[in-house]
């Protein structure tokens, strides 16, 4: 099993955002110099899309502001210095519960899913969903939960016992044998879990049909489905095309992650809230691996427990080369959405000069959405946004293969995904526009 590290040592200093998920920011609860203990609430709101947030650490409260964030703004959190004492607050498990309070549980843990929607939204949208599906194709991430497999496999269960839906899919890339042989060798409703390989039209509803299995494993490819491509796992995975502009519940499918299903066990079996997650880095560090890390931890504690930078560092992007997010400073904390820290040297970058398009429409051939990424990169440059939105900027998956085949090293993701919040802002302007007429 792949060596996971524990990272145990107090950071000088732990950022908590006040908002870790798509949705209302909490309200802070505490004031400067309150002393807080591990599992304390800190932040909370009202509304239907919330994500509470509780404390990681015992410590003392040095300033309430807005401090670096992942998402490369800077966001209202709160900011601890942590101390030694480990005293948590009363963790109290649940037994038997309800449906109903289940999903309380895990809205009061603050449970929050990778593609940042709040956890107990997800497993209760307002359309029929048939099956629940695990996107356990980051093998990193996976392995990193391969120590507590009993825990999350009973994590995914009471997830499909809450939302009643069911059928559960657990979806591991096919080329990820370190994982197909433990979830073989796992046990669900007292017998072995089934592993479906995808082979031409045998989706995973092909093998639901002939067995009575609740879970299934299903190994797929070798892809790793980011949390912009899960409309593509849910074609790849279940057969099931999502059209444009729709998402899986529209197919009767929720997509959830290995971490939320290992939140949810701690949350209702431990009765402790979301405090901590695997997090891989990779790239230009002596140790790359898989970390555990509390929430607020620096990015630069993450790095130092990975050996530290090899070489002298030129970006440290959060949540992958492609669609991620390049930060300005490494104090920027880990917080419930962080998947991955990916370090380039110097050297790296300068090699990653950018040149002028040559016009060879590489990436367009392999576009897996038959998009134009030469184009829409172009006119997201000239701000020319109402373009991007013509060419169907916003069905790109955003899964890089664009910039990776680009002999001109373009950045075609990252002005395809600012030209996407464009239009988002512009559509939200004018939907308030037409609200307040
Ligand atoms: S990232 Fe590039 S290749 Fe991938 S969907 Fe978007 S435009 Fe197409
Ligand atoms: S791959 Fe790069 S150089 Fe080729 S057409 Fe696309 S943007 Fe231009």
């Amino acid at each position: 099993m792949s060596d996971v590290i524990r990272l145990d040592k107090l950071p000088e200093k732990v950022i908590i955002p006040m908002r870790q998920h798509d949705g209302i920011a909490c309200a802070p609860l505490v004031k400067k110099g309150e002393e807080v203990l591990v599992g304390q609430k800190l932040g909370e709101c009202e509304g239907s899309d919330l994500a509470y947030v509780h404390s990681p650490f015992c410590g003392t409260v040095e300033s309430i502001g807005l401090m670096p964030n992942p998402s490369g703004k800077r966001i209202l959190s709160v900011v601890l210095t942590p101390s030694e004492c480990t005293q948590s607050v009363e963790f109290v498990p649940e037994k038997n519960a309800s449906p109903s309070r289940l999903i309380q549980i895990i809205k009061e843990a603050g449970i929050v899913e990778y593609y940042e929607k709040p956890t107990y939204l997800a497993l209760k949208p307002e359309k029929r969903i048939d099956t629940l599906v695990m996107n356990a194709t980051f093998p990193l991430i996976t392995h990193a939960y391969l120590g507590s497999l009993d825990k999350v496999l009973k994590g995914f269960s009471l997830m499909l016992e809450a939302s009643g839906i069911s059928r559960g899919v657990i979806v591991v890339r096919a080329d990820d044998k370190e994982s197909i042989k433990a979830f073989k060798g796992a046990v669900v409703d007292g017998k072995p879990l089934t592993i479906a390989p995808i082979i031409g039209k045998r989706h995973a509803d092909y093998y639901l049909e002939d067995i009575d299995d609740r879970i299934i494993v299903v190994a797929a490819g070798k892809v790793t489905y980011t949390p912009t491509m899960m409309n593509l796992l849910s074609a790849d995975v279940m057969g099931r095309k999502v059209s444009l502009g729709h998402e899986p519940s529209d197919v009767h499918i929720v997509v959830c992650g290995v971490k939320s299903a290992k939140a949810v066990y701690d949350a209702i079996s431990e009765g402790k809230p979301y405090l901590e997650n695997a997090v891989t880095v990779i790239g230009a560090v002596n140790k790359p691996g898989a970390v555990i890390v509390r929430f607020g931890t620096p990015i630069k504690d993450v790095i130092d427990a990975c050996g530290g930078y090899k070489g002298e560092p030129g970006k440290v992007i959060v949540n992958g080369s492609m669609g991620g997010v390049a930060i300005y400073t490494d104090e920027a904390p880990v917080v419930k959405n962080t998947t991955g820290i990916v370090v380039q040297t110097k050297a790296e970058v300068l090699q990653d000069e950018t040149t002028a398009c040559i016009h060879c429409a590489r990436c367009v051939d392999i576009c897996p959405m038959n998009l134009l990424p030469t184009r829409i990169a172009s006119y997201a440059d000239m701000g020319k946004y109402e373009e991007c939105e013509h060419l169907y900027a916003m069905n790109c998956i955003e899964c890089g293969a664009c910039a990776v085949v680009c002999p001109s090293k373009r950045h075609l993701v990252q002005l395809i995904k600012y030209s996407k919040l464009q239009i988002h802002n512009i559509c939200a302007a004018e939907a308030m526009e037409e609200a307040t007429k």
